[in-house]
């Protein structure tokens, strides 16, 4: 069987995407989700003309001529803080003092920031001349009433939820998070207790735990985390039991169990109740990754080498949960970089080699993080990057230049 290449796999794997339906959501909720519509100003922002220091709204005029030797003198009229409202009109001669945030008395076309002032009993003194408009923030200078500033398909960062406040969207339609089903496997796996020595043999769960977190990192929803034994029938049924009803999950990701061992039964359950798509990846770490379906239920099983696990889930479940939410920004940045060291290579696979990359003098360079095996989960620690090693390319020595896909958020 000839292997996909990563660009195939993906292919594939989004052909089978579809768009997830929108929900009603509270701001609150916000953070990491996918706008379902676009949301227009209802007011300008800002919605009035205010001062952006604490200081003296003036008449630019008046102040033509103020230096710290000769300053102007002005009248004080009357004192406005943020929240309450000017009631008189400024004139030549006068001033009106004015803190950050407050409404710009009429008249006024200047403030003069504090530093620049000194006051006396009823006075102020102007040290430097104001030009008209300045320390002003007009009304709609950032926003005008009426405009789309946010729209369907954009992913709410905290940015974008400080937007969305500003402009009143305390309720709004968001794209439903996805629901994953994560099921790590294996009879060696063990949780992960703290001070509990695993029996030798055994070893830590540490594929589910790192699938919760890249679910909830992914603005998607945990519908059921699960570690299952290697046994079929036990498998086939938690999986089963993830699917159809209305609350069926919308992917199932397994780890392990998806290899050519006489133990590996997540595969076989997937041929058995389900349909599988696709098998086995031109790449290192990774190759035999699992894609299909169950009902309605889209499957990923992911090599359970914790590494593996990683990689897979950034090349091939990133963008299908993005591609569900309606976002088109699973691409990461890619960047050239130098190799510091010298990198072993054998043609055949494409290989994804952890590395952290810096800023050098004139390029970007990368430090691999150390020992490259798939099941070590240290070389993901620091990683920044994945160096994209081409599947035709032999061991590259240190001062060549790769290609690196940014992989931090
Ligand atoms: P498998 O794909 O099931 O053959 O597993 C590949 C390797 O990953 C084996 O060495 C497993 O022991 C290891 N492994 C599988 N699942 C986990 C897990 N949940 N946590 C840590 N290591 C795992
Ligand atoms: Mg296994």
């Amino acid at each position: 069987m000839l292997l996909a290449t990563v660009e195939q796999a993906l292919q594939r794997i989004l052909e089978r995407s579809y768009k997830l339906e929108a929900e009603e959501i509270e701001l609150a909720e916000a953070a990491g989700r996918t706008l379902a519509e676009d949301i227009a100003a209802d007011i300008p922002i800002p919605p009035f003309t205010n001062s952006a220091v604490d200081g003296y709204a003036v008449l630019s005029a008046d102040t033509r001529h103020a230096t710290s030797q000769q300053p102007v003198v002005l009248k004080i009229l009357e004192e406005v803080s943020a929240g309450s409202l000017p009631t008189q009109t400024v004139r030549s001669g006068y001033a009106t003092r004015v803190l950050t945030g407050a409404p710009l008395p009429a008249g006024a076309d200047a403030m003069v920031m504090q530093e620049d002032t000194e006051r006396a009993a009823g006075i102020v003194r102007i040290l430097a001349t104001a030009t008209a408009g300045q320390h002003i923030r007009f009304a709609g200078e950032d926003v005008s009433a009426g405009e789309v500033v946010l729209t369907r398909g954009t992913v709410l960062r905290p940015y974008e939820i400080g937007m969305l406040a500003t402009l009143g969207g305390s309720v709004f339609k968001a794209v439903r998070r996805p629901r994953l089903a994560l099921f790590s496997t294996g009879d060696e796996v063990i949780e992960p207790l703290r001070g509990v020595v695993p029996p030798t043999g055994k070893i830590r769960n540490s594929n589910l735990p790192v699938l919760e977190a890249l679910t909830l990192e992914s603005g998607s929803q945990i519908h059921t985390a699960k570690h299952l034994p290697d046994d079929l029938f036990q498998i086939e049924a938690a999986l089963l039991e993830c699917c159809g009803g209305v609350d069926a999950a919308d992917v199932i990701v397994a780890a392990g169990g998806v290899s050519v061992g006489d133990r590996d039964f997540v595969k076989p359950a997937l041929e058995r109740i389900g349909k599988m798509e696709l098998w086995k990846i031109a790449m290192k770490p990774g190759k035999p990754l699992a894609f299909g379906s169950i009902g309605k239920t889209l499957f990923l099983g992911l090599p359970g080498n914790p590494v593996s696990v990683m990689v897979t889930w950034e090349l091939f479940v990133r963008p299908l949960v993005c591609d569900l939410m309606g976002r088109n920004d699973y691409r990461r940045l890619e960047a050239e970089v130098v190799l510091q060291q010298d990198i072993m290579h054998r043609p055949g696979r494409r290989e994804y080699i952890r590395a952290h990359i810096s800023q050098g003098e004139s390029d970007l360079t990368a430090e691999v993080t150390g020992n490259q095996g798939s099941g070590n989960v240290r070389s993901m620690l620091h990683a920044n990057a994945l160096l994209v090693i081409p599947e035709d390319a032999g061991a590259l020595k240190a001062g060549s230049r790769v290609k690196a896909l940014l992989i931090q958020n």
